[in-house]
C-alpha cells in the first residue's frame, strides 16, 4: 500500500473509526483506544500506543496514518493569543486563532480555504473559494492547538474549552466535514467540549441550517450584518437566495429543537455609515422581536482596499444602547477575547500570500494591543 492510500485516522469520528477497525479485521473497541491516543495525548505515531500490541501497530503503520495539516507558522502574542497558519492538502493556507480568557480558551477554526460567498466586508470572501478542508484538517486545528500546550491526560482541563467555527469559510457549505469535526470536538474520546461551547457561525445557508438540526446540537450563530433585505443583499450576497425571513425561520426552528433555554447568537459587523445608524437598530429590534437571541456587535476590522470604515466608539455605543434599551442582551466584541472571529475574518487575507509576512506580524500585534471601544460598552451585556 502506498503512502497516499493510507487512511488518515485523525478525522474519523468514533463510529467511522470503529468501521475502519472492522474493515481491517480488528475489534471495534480499538477505536476508543486509538482516539484517546490521538486526541487526548496528541500522538501521531502508532509506536507510542502502548496498549496496542506490536502486530496491530505494524498493521496500522502499513495502512493508516495520523496526519494533521502542516504548520507553516505559529505566533504567540504578548496577551497570550496564539495563531497558526497551516497548509492544507490543496496547497492553500488557513489560519487558526486561540484566545485565552479568564477560565476559558476559545479556538477559532477554519472550515474552507477561501469562501465562495463574497460578503463585501470580508477579506476571506474577497479571496474567492479555494478548497473545502477535510475533517482531519478541521479537527487537526484543534489537535495542533491542544498539543501546543503539551500533551495532557484526559482528566486534566484542556486549554481549548470553546470552539467557534468562525475562521475562514462557510462551514455549512462543507457540511459533512464540519459536522464530523464537531462530533469529534464533543466526543469524550475526542475533546469532550460541551455542545453549548461549540458554535457554528453561518452567513445564512437556510436549507443547511435545517440539515444541521437533524444531525447535531451545537450552538448556532447567524451573521446578520443588516436588518433589511435591500442592505443585506448588498453586504451578504447569499441573502439574495435565502432572504431574511427564510433564514430567520430556519434559525428559529434550529434553536427551538435545542430547547433548554438556548438562544441564537446574532453577529452584526458594524460598518461606518452603512449599517450603524439608529434606523438600523430600530429595524433590528423589529426583526428580532420573536427570535430568542443574544447580539454580538463586531466593529469592522479594516483591511486594505475594503472600502469600509470602523464606526466611532460613540456610534458603536449608541447602537448598542438602542438595542439594549429594547431589552436585548448585547455585547461588543473587543479585538481580543470575544472578537476572535472578526480577527479571523480580517487576518486571513493578510497571510494567504506568505511573501507579506511582515504585515502579518503587524496585524498580530494589533490584535493584541488594540483597546476595546470603551470598557463599559465592551463589557455590558
Ligand atoms: N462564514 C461564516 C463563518 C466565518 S466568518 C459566517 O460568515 O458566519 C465569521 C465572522 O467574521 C462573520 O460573522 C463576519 O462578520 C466576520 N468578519 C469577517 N470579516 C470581518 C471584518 N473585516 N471585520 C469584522 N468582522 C468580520
Ligand atoms: Fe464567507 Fe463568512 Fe466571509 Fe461571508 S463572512 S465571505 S460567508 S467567510
Amino acid at each position: 500500500m502506498t503512502e497516499t492510500t493510507k487512511v488518515n485516522l485523525l478525522g474519523l469520528t468514533q463510529p467511522q473509526l470503529e468501521g475502519f477497525f472492522e474493515s481491517i479485521g480488528e475489534k471495534r473497541f480499538r477505536a476508543g483506544q486509538v482516539m484517546k491516543w490521538i486526541h487526548h495525548f496528541g500522538v501521531d505515531d502508532f509506536e507510542a500506543m502502548s496498549n496496542i500490541g506490536k502486530a496491530l501497530r505494524e498493521k496500522l503503520k502499513a495502512c493508516a496514518e495520523i496526519r494533521g495539516p502542516e504548520i507553516v507558522s505559529q505566533d504567540i502574542s504578548s496577551d497570550g493569543t496564539r495563531k497558526w497558519v497551516v497548509r492544507v492538502a490543496s496547497g492553500s493556507c488557513v489560519e487558526t486563532v486561540y484566545i485565552p480568557q479568564a477560565g476559558r480558551g476559545t479556538l477559532c477554526v477554519s472550515s474552507q480555504a477561501g469562501c465562495s460567498l463574497d460578503c463585501s466586508f470580508c477579506s476571506t470572501g474577497k479571496q474567492g473559494f479555494n478548497s473545502d478542508l477535510t475533517a482531519a484538517e478541521i479537527i487537526g486545528q484543534v489537535w495542533i492547538a491542544n498539543k501546543s500546550f503539551g500533551t495532557v491526560p484526559a482528566k486534566i482541563d484542556r486549554a481549548v474549552t470553546n470552539v467557534v467555527m468562525m475562521g475562514m469559510g462557510e462551514p455549512l457549505l462543507n457540511f459533512d466535514n464540519a459536522v464530523a469535526a464537531m462530533q469529534i470536538m464533543m466526543d469524550d474520546l475526542g475533546y469532550g467540549i460541551s455542545k453549548r461551547k461549540v458554535t457554528l457561525s453561518t452567513s445564512g445557508v437556510a436549507p443547511m441550517i435545517d440539515e444541521l438540526g437533524k444531525v447535531i446540537d451545537v450552538s448556532l450563530a447567524l451573521s446578520l450584518h443588516a436588518p433589511n433585505d435591500t442592505l443585506r443583499d448588498r453586504l451578504v450576497p447569499i441573502n439574495r437566495k435565502y432572504p431574511l425571513a427564510v433564514v430567520l425561520d430556519a434559525c428559529k426552528r434550529y434553536i427551538s429543537r435545542l430547547g433548554e433555554k438556548r438562544v441564537l447568537t446574532v453577529e452584526y459587523t458594524l460598518l461606518k455609515d452603512v449599517n450603524d445608524q439608529p434606523e438600523h437598530a430600530a429595524q433590528m429590534v423589529e426583526l428580532l422581536r420573536d427570535v430568542p437571541c443574544k447580539i454580538n456587535l463586531i466593529p469592522f476590522n479594516p483591511f486594505p482596499f475594503s472600502g469600509y470604515e470602523r464606526p466611532s466608539n460613540n456610534a458603536i455605543r449608541r447602537f448598542q444602547d438602542l438595542l439594549h434599551q429594547a431589552g436585548h442582551n448585547v455585547t461588543v466584541r473587543t479585538t481580543r477575547g470575544e472578537d476572535i472571529d472578526a480577527a479571523c475574518g480580517q487576518l486571513v487575507g493578510q497571510v494567504m500570500d506568505r511573501t507579506r509576512r511582515s504585515e502579518r506580524h503587524i496585524a498580530v500585534r494589533q490584535l493584541g494591543d488594540e483597546a476595546a471601544p470603551s470598557p463599559s460598552a465592551a463589557n455590558r451585556t
